[in-house]
Order: C-alpha cells, then structure tokens, then sequence
C-alpha cells in the first residue's frame, strides 16, 4: 500500500467499505481479522463479496484509526 492519501470504496451492493489510507495505521487487524475481505497483496485490496454484510460491519467497526468506515448502499425499491 502506498503512503498516498486515497479515498476508496468497494461494495457488495448492500454495504460499501470506504477506506481511507491517510489514517490508515497498518494495525493489520482488518485482514487478520478477515482475511477474505482485506487482503492487502490483492488488488483490489477490499473484496466485499468475501463475506457477509453483518460480518464486513463488524470488522470494519473494529478498525482502531477510522480508516475503514462503512454506509448501507440504498435499497432501489
Ligand atoms: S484495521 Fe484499519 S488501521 Fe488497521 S490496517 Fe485495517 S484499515 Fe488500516
């Protein structure tokens, strides 16, 4: 991962991931934690179809810098 600031989305259609690099801390707890979503050798880094949406919430909510947040994709009907 570069040291660049970039905001980036991934969604599953149900929830979006956003990450944020310049708070990222490199904590690793994201792809310890959930190694089929955040894989940081991948590009794209965030894959949402690897998990669930509950189980993407709650990792991302374990993120210690705010660099991974989340918002609920609106539903189309
Ligand atoms: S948990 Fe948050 S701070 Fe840690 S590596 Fe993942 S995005 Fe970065």
């Amino acid at each position: 991962m570069d040291r660049e600031k970039v905001h980036k989305e991934y969604t599953n259609g149900e929830v979006t991931v956003v990450w944020q690099s310049g708070k990222c801390v490199h904590s690793a707890i994201c792809f310890h934690g959930l190694p089929s979503v955040f894989d940081p050798r991948k590009k794209p880094w965030v894959t949402p179809e690897g998990a669930d949406t509950k189980t993407i919430v709650e990792q991302v909510k374990r993120c210690p810098s705010g660099a991974l947040s989340y918002y609920m994709n609106a539903k189309s009907t």
